[in-house]
């Protein structure tokens, strides 16, 4: 075996390849590409081709793919291969510039929201040079955007390379504003923990619902959860300490970063965690991961689930989103510095970002929004669907002082600059965790947790760049004409005036608790439940105004990445209910009928042969015959609003009909068959329960 630097990014055309394999100015004009986004030119590109096909071929590949991210929130590819024919019936393994810019792959069974009418289907895709590409099952992986051939966004990567690109021309002018004239670009960096769940592969093909759906439609709960935190961080069963052993080589190879391995909360319930990147690079790499993750537990006779919530009564699973901006001079530009002046810098951007979670709190809202998502949020094992900011005792006290123009002192690391600064200093925040929190900072990041564990991290960063670069902007506005002498008592009334509007988005008490709820509403923060609730507000003229003056989406693309959105959460439930109509009557309703069957046909003998009394059973029968017509009756209410639904025109009246009416059919006909399956012996059931799906491995 390999050493692990060794290993680590052996698939990857990262930059220590290419410095090797590219001739130095072809090398220096792919950097500068890199780095500052400027247009490559043919002749390059054409250098760099030839150069990553022999370190593909070398390493095994024989086809090449634009690796790309539709709106389905998966990634899509499609494989040519290298081989020219040539005259004598020989090949050679040739790539061009061409090929490696531009793909134009037949894709025209993406959903696009009506943005192409079939007769212009085709889409294009373009080469991501700042996402490195690598090797995957003998093809070289090119990280690619892809849009419509009259320019709109079809994916994922296009409008938040626009946001990366918005928050930087914003953050610059403010950093220059404020004598940080070295620093040529910001970038924003994640770092995205991914929860998911690991089952025996066998149990799991015995579930329809997993398999259509990800998530158990039914299920009783096994007679022990999650109630005695044994799990959370408890030792590595043998099974799964060699499926995450594997998972973690696989990754290395591909250049991901995976740092942290545990077990979480819920039996069967595991994370992982990587070290940041920026956050082009982290998006990509998050979906490899969860790529990676489903197919080494293939290899291993598991199944790994990324459904928000595959088990009722067990917490689900979710996504963290860590979260900073970074100069190329190498600041962390949340982190509160030592100094005064880093001190300064600091809480401008922090209020940048306390502004911008305030006054968007809807939209990062809904870019966490899916049906799967809906099961946690405000379900006390994830955050509340009201958005706050946690700041933690410190900073809360350091923007107290700032409000109130008082000294502070409160806490011991904390110290007043005795200088004529008229900012507090203090030094790193290193407060308590508060998990219940949406949106928490952590020390040098704010960490976004309400993501759901299957969902694309793109989505939550194009928001949040968005709105940050929005509050930049407003701050750079602000401060442009003020001169340098001037500048920390303009600063000053800057963030005391931004504590004074935006306040009413910091809560550090318990999200979970209903006083919130209610204290939210009289702050006047969105609470908003469900996703039918959320989507509409990606329409809201505010929310059309922020991404057309940034740039990131034109009205058009919103319109249909909304449609998308809704169109996805009715089809999600749709096939959930179909799925749970099937399970029923083909499965669960006739091994309900079998066990009384049983049952009676030894009533009636015991009574005839032995003249025995058969109360108890008779009892027995009465209960189960009870609840079989009552599922049965739901099923058939069920099947009728299915087909109401399906003669839906208008998505957002489908999906709120899906919310409303078919979801509460669907969790009545649960309770009741998870309180039949509990008299239902093992065998005589349709399918695996819980205790074996979740203590099996
Ligand atoms: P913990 O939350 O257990 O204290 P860390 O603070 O080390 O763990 O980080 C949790 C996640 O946050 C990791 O994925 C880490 O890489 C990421 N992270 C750390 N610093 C940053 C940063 N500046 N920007 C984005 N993500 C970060
Ligand atoms: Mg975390």
């Amino acid at each position: 075996m390999k050493r692990i630097p060794e290993m680590y990014g052996s698939l990857v055309f990262n930059d220590k390849v290419m410095r090797e394999k590219l001739p130095k100015d072809i090398y220096k004009a792919l950097r500068k590409t890199i780095e500052n986004n400027t247009h490559l030119e043919l002749d390059v590109a054409n250098a760099v081709a030839v150069a990553m096909k022999e370190w593909a071929v070398e390493n095994g590949a024989t086809h090449f793919t634009h690796w790309f991210q539709p709106m389905t929130g998966f990634t899509a590819e499609k494989h040519d291969s290298f081989i020219t024919p040539m005259e004598g019936g020989q090949v050679i393994m040739d790539f061009s510039g061409k090929e490696l810019v531009k793909g134009e792959p037949d894709a025209s069974s993406f959903p696009s929201g009506g943005l192409r009418a079939t007769f212009e289907a085709r889409g294009y895709t373009a080469w991501d040079p700042t996402s490195p590409a690598f090797i995957k099952d003998g093809s070289l992986y090119i990280p690619t955007a892809f849009c419509s051939y009259s320019g709109e966004a079809l994916d994922k990567k296009t409008p938040l390379l626009r946001s990366m690109e918005a928050l930087n021309k914003e953050a610059v002018k403010v950093l220059h504003l404020l004598g940080q004239t070295d620093v040529t670009g910001v970038t924003t960096t994640v770092g995205p923990e991914q929860e998911y769940f690991l089952v025996d592969k066998e149990l799991y093909k015995q579930r329809k619902d997993l398999i259509f759906t990800g998530r158990t439609l039914l299920g009783a709960m096994p007679p022990k959860g999650q109630e005695m935190e044994d799990h959370y961080f408890g030792s590595l069963k043998p099974r799964v300490a060699a499926y995450m052993h594997d998972l973690d080589e696989e990754l290395w190879k591909l250049g991901i970063p995976a740092k942290t391995k545990h077990n979480e909360v819920a039996p069967a319930q595991h994370e992982l965690a990587p070290v940041f990147d920026t956050t082009n690079v982290a998006v990509d790499h998050n979906q490899l991961t969860m790529e990676i993750m489903k197919k080494v537990a293939d290899k291993h006779g598991l199944t790994c689930l990324l459904h928000e919530k595959p088990f009722a009564g067990i917490n689900g699973s979710g996504k963290h989103n860590n979260w900073s901006m970074s100069t190329n001079t190498g600041m962390n530009l949340l982190d509160p510095g030592r100094t005064p002046a880093e001190n300064t810098q600091f809480l401008v951007f922090l209020m940048a970002v306390i502004k911008a979670v305030d006054e968007y709190a809807d939209l990062l809202r809904l870019s966490v929004a899916s049906a799967g998502n809906d099961h946690r949020l405000g379900a006390n094992e994830a955050p509340p669907a009201i958005i706050s900011v946690f700041l933690g005792d410190e900073l809360t006290d350091v923007l107290d002082s700032i409000e109130n123009d008082t000294f502070f002192g409160k806490h011991a690391k904390v110290q007043m600059d005795i200088g004529a600064s008229v900012l507090p200093h203090f030094f790193k925040d290193n407060t308590d965790r508060n998990r219940t929190s949406p949106f928490a900072f952590t020390g040098n990041k704010f960490e976004f947790r309400s993501l759901g564990s299957s969902l694309s991290v793109s989505g939550p960063n194009i928001v949040l760049n968005t709105a940050v670069a929005e509050s930049l902007k407003q701050f750079y506005s602000i401060l442009k004409d003020v001169t340098p002498q001037d500048m920390e008592t303009a600063v000053h009334d800057l963030v005391k005036d931004t504590i004074l509007k935006h306040k009413k988005v910091i809560f550090n008490g318990n999200g979970y608790s209903d006083e919130w709820v209610v204290e939210a509403e009289k702050r006047g923060l969105p609470n908003l439940k469900s996703t039918p609730e959320a989507l509409p507000r990606f329409i809201a003229p505010k929310n059309i105004k922020l991404f057309t003056d940034h740039q990131i989406f034109t009205e058009t693309e919103i319109h249909s990445r909304y449609e998308i959105l809704l169109e996805n959460y009715c089809k999600t439930l749709h096939i959930e209910a179909k799925t749970l109509l099937e399970m029923v009557r083909k499965d669960f309703l006739p091994a309900l009928m079998k066990y009384t069957d049983t049952i009676t046909a030894s009533m009636a003998a015991k009574k005839q042969v032995l003249g025995l009394s058969c109360d108890v059973e008779g009892k027995l029968v009465t209960k189960l015959s009870g609840y079989y017509a009552d599922i049965y009756e739901l099923i058939e209410k069920l099947d009728a609003d299915t087909i109401t639904a399906e003669g839906m025109t208008d998505f957002l009246e489908e999906a709120t009909y899906y919310h409303e009416i078919i979801i509460p059919t669907m969790e009545m006909i649960r309770n009741v068959a998870d309180t039949a399956e509990e008299l239902i012996p093992d065998d005589i059931l349709p399918y695996p329960t819980y205790t074996k799906l979740l203590f099996s491995v």
